[in-house]
């Protein structure tokens, strides 16, 4: 590019830009007629076609950049974004839907994720008795609050994903719409595959109260026997008498699931559950030995939920405060 020269609407401006475009953009992810394009020189690259590049491989950017890259990641290059969805929704969900996207990208962050399998699913504020759940086919790494979809307790659709072409798990919809249905205080549900938990989930004995971690749930966790994967309605009925009032659920050779009056609440309840398995996994590789019977009560009813002292915020509100700022510090793109 010669210096002076005016250069028309929609080029790069500087050579400056034509070097951030090069370091943006590696060559190896890029169509053949995009490098051709790098290639000519900044005058020949178009505003249009780094949106297109970036579109393609830089997560950050745009609001659909992270599903184009995972279906490049993924050999799905043809899915195809829709426009973010604005209409329809109110500021109050609005905010649910990132608060649900946050809690995704957390859950991922802290290896509770499996796959693209599982699901959080949060009710829609209002008098209709929606939830907002995963599109099936994406990483939790990969949600954000526009992706989500709107489901009513039938499973119908009632506002589909911005990834267009995934539609909802029937397994998913058939655990989360029990609780959802049958427990009007709770706001989320969170149901994971983590090994841990799994592999108490597979122990005669259940969670043993072990650990100051267990004991938050001693008496207040429920059992739900295996019965194959959840895709028979009928087995919802089960399920909700198994969890009774409880706000934790240990599916036998399945997995877990609690259950929260807030997001926050149901994530830190499922990282304390998760953690007091993976404590409870490592200790019965020695002799593990119970506290008295007498701390296991007095601890167990200290650390229940609704049973803070005066003063003390109510069950996961700062702890999940305090992971939403981690998250915004890491990557803000699950707001889109
Ligand atoms: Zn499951």
């Amino acid at each position: 590019m010669r210096h002076g020269r005016s250069l028309r609407r929609g080029s790069l401006r500087t050579e400056n830009d034509h070097l951030r475009a090069e370091l943006i953009f590696p060559s190896r992810y890029l169509a053949r007629k995009d490098r051709s394009l790098i290639r000519q020189g900044p005058d020949q690259l178009s505003w249009r076609s780094v949106a297109r590049i970036t579109h393609a491989i830089v997560p950050s950017l745009l609001t659909s950049h992270i599903f184009a890259r995972a279906a490049a990641m993924a050999g799905m290059g043809r899915m195809k974004m829709m426009a973010t969805q604005t209409t329809g929704i109110s500021a109050a969900e609005r905010q649910v839907r990132e608060e649900l996207a946050a809690c995704y990208r957390i859950v991922a962050r802290y290896g509770l994720s499996d796959l693209i399998y599982n699901h959080i699913t949060a009710r829609v504020p209002g008098s209709d008795e929606h939830l907002l759940i995963n599109p099936f086919g994406v990483l939790y790494e990969e949600i954000s609050a526009s992706s989500l979809i709107k489901i009513d307790l039938a499973g119908d659709v009632i506002a589909p994903s911005s990834v267009s072409g995934l539609g909802v798990n029937r397994a998913g919809y058939v655990i989360h719409s029990a609780v959802h249905g049958a427990r009007p205080d709770v706001a989320c549900v969170i149901h994971t595959h983590t090994r841990a938990g799994c592999a108490v989930a597979a122990m005669q004995e259940g969670l043993l109260p072990l650990s100051q971690t267990a004991l938050r749930f001693y008496g207040r966790i429920g059992y739900h026997d295996f019965e194959g994967p959840a895709t028979e309605l009928a087995e919802r009925e089960r399920l909700i008498v198994n969890l009774g009032s409880h706000d934790a659920l240990i599916l036998r050779h399945h997995g877990l699931l609690t259950c929260g009056r807030t997001i926050g609440e149901a994530f830190h309840l499922m990282q304390r559950l998760d953690a007091a398995c993976q404590i409870q996994v490592a200790a019965m590789a020695g002799h593990p030995m119970l506290p008295s019977a007498e701390s296991q009560t007095r601890t167990s009813e200290m650390l229940a939920s609704g049973a803070r002292a005066p003063g003390i915020p109510a069950s996961g509100r700062i702890e999940w405060a305090a992971l939403v700022r981690q998250q915004d510090r890491i990557d803000q793109s699950y707001k889109h």
